[in-house]
């Protein structure tokens, strides 16, 4: 255990998938709490569950699994949280701190809050760490290491709570910065979701060219098109939800990105080298200020090790 981290007694994880499983493997690896509950849906999650050994008790039922929690965190899609939160509220004793790790936090607060019975705290999380992978074995202790964990808690929240989990995350590795919902709903949109928007689209072009053929797309790929794909290979249903529950952001910044991709278009057209030049030296400080502060590698090509050579044919004696 961190210095400084008085363990949760019991934690309830509800959705056992890369976020729900990275949690429970760092709080075994911490001694983060006395015992672990996992809660999943499908059976053969919780097989996994129990033979990755991640938990002390597994079940399916919601409501069973977090009665006797001092702290319950809902790793499920953000459309999934209003459900959940209803089921488990009658089961919630007075003093546990319930949480969430959604990527969209203007709708999980708005979803969630008015199910809690009086005396139960919440404290919205989101850790600004993933991988393209899902379920239980694509998560892993160091996920949340030296990354950023966004707290969202909602007016009235005891400052007590919000200490509470502000070390739980720090325990775990990760930085704590807290913000408002909406703040929280707004930089994300830029850095996160439309992101995530403009490589499913730009995947998606390439799968429906006509005069590129699929396997030119895929053998010619390293040019850049194959970064796009690892961001648009996401979970599905966890992205489906995160645009439909961060509309107006997303909208707001797609706005100004259409106006700035159409200033580029003009910029190609009226062949204007000097403007494009200015803005690429531009992004290329962006690129260097992330590595500056660790959220990226300095090794070319994302640190990908080279193919080794192959061997050299001796010439026909
Ligand atoms: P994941 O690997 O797909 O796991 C999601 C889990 O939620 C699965 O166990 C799934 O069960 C369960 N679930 C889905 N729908 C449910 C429902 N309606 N009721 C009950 N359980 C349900 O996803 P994840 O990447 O861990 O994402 C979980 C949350 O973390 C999301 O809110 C996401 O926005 C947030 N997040 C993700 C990332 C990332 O990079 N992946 C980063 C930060 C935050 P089944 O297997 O039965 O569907």
């Amino acid at each position: 255990m961190m210095a400084g981290f008085t363990p949760f007694r019991r934690l309830a994880i509800i959705g056992i998938g890369l976020i729900g499983s990275s949690i429970a493997r760092a709080c075994r690896q911490h001694g983060l709490a006395e015992e672990i509950v996992a809660i999943d849906r499908d059976a053969g999650v919780r097989d996994r569950v129990v033979a990755l050994g991640l938990a002390d008790v597994v079940t399916g039922d919601a409501a069973e699994g977090v009665a006797g929690a001092d702290h319950v965190i809902l790793c499920v899609p953000v459309m999934a949280n209003a459900a959940l939160a209803a089921i488990i509220s009658p089961y919630l004793a007075p003093g546990t701190i319930v949480s969430d790790v959604g990527s969209v936090k203007g709708a999980v607060v708005k979803d969630v809050a008015p199910h809690l019975p009086e005396g139960v705290f919440f404290v919205p999380a989101h850790p600004v760490a993933g991988t393209e992978h899902s379920g239980p074995d694509a998560g892993f202790a160091a996920l949340f290491v030296n990354r950023w964990s966004i707290l969202t808690p909602p007016e009235g929240t005891p400052e007590e709570a919000t200490r509470r989990i502000r070390a739980f995350w720090e325990a775990m590795g990760a930085n704590v910065e807290i913000m408002t919902p909406e703040h929280h709903d707004l930089v994300l949109a830029i850095t996160s979701h439309v992101p995530h928007l403009i490589a499913y689209n730009i995947v998606g072009t390439a799968a429906d060219m006509e005069r590129v053929t699929q396997s030119e797309v895929i053998k010619f790929s390293a040019g850049g098109f194959r970064d796009f794909t690892r961001i648009a290979a996401s979970d599905p249903t966890m992205w489906r939800d995160v645009f439909l529950t961060n509309k107006d952001a997303v909208l707001e910044m797609l706005g100004r990105f259409n106006e700035d991709l159409l200033a580029l278009q003009r910029m190609i057209r009226w062949g204007d080298g000097d403007e494009l030049h200015k803005l690429f030296t531009r992004t290329r400080a962006i690129r260097r200020g992330i590595i500056a502060q660790g959220q990226e590698t300095a090794a070319p090509d994302f640190g990908r090790t080279p193919a080794p050579l192959p061997p050299v044919k001796a010439d026909p004696a």
